[in-house]
């Protein structure tokens, strides 16, 4: 029997999800970014995603790489500050490594590459190393995590529940971590103690896939 495919439905019921975590998580995250930025990580990512959610019923026909091309073009035109040109890019990476309008269907070990290539994105734009306190500390391992997964035979709900377990280790491992990059490093050693907003709300976009996932199975 043939795996599950990452395929339109899926791809929009991915961003949904997004919405919906980012809608009821926005206060948490805005609190940690009270604590090392500028408090606006939640307001920015609710914003984003909420204008996110019209720009997708007006494409047709889609395909999932045009619904996360959309989904990251939006992005970048709705939100300010760093998580916007950072996450747009991701999701416009993920995209264009995906079937574009027409439509079509990936496997999961296509869907892993496209994930590198936004990962890819983040690092290309941000120029951050893990270790730096960014959504990198999280977008990293849940891609290890997720590649494991395909690798030792997980199908892609499998695989993306892993990887978000890895992106939530990911982000509790920022705590002990001094920011390098972003609004946060202008506090140095400040930073130390705290989760980063953007590596937590990595961890919300993995674990939506991973509802998504597992909602499609
Ligand atoms: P701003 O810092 O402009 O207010 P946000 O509050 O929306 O933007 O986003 C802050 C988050 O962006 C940080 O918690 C961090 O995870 C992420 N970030 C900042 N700079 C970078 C970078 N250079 N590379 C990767 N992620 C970064
Ligand atoms: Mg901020």
């Amino acid at each position: 029997m043939p795996g599950m495919e990452f395929d339109t439905p899926l791809a929009e019921a991915w961003i949904r999800a997004i919405a919906a975590s980012v809608e009821e998580e926005q206060g948490r995250l805005t609190e940690l970014d009270s604590a090392i930025g500028d408090g606006d990580h939640g307001s920015n990512l609710q914003r984003g995603f909420a204008a996110v959610l019209p720009a997708l019923d007006g494409l047709e026909p889609a395909g999932p790489g045009a619904v996360l091309t959309r989904t990251g073009t939006t992005l970048i035109s709705k939100v300010g500050g760093a998580s916007g040109p950072l996450y747009g890019k991701a999701f416009r990476a993920v995209g264009a490594a995906l079937p574009g309008p027409g439509g079509g269907s990936v496997d999961a070990a296509a869907l892993g590459e496209a994930l590198a290539a936004g990962l890819r994105a983040v690092r290309d734009l941000g120029k951050a190393e893990p270790g730096d306190k960014t959504i990198v500390d999280a977008w990293t391992p849940a891609l290890a995590a997720y590649r494991d997964a395909v690798a030792g035979g997980a199908g892609l709900p499998e695989a993306a529940a892993a990887a978000a377990e890895g992106a939530e280790r990911g982000a509790l491992g920022t705590v002990p971590l001094q920011a390098r990059k972003g609004r946060a490093s202008y506090l140095g050693p400040r930073s130390v103690g705290h989760q980063d907003p953007g590596a937590t709300s990595t961890a919300l976009v993995f674990r939506a896939l991973a509802e998504a996932a597992s909602r499609a199975g």
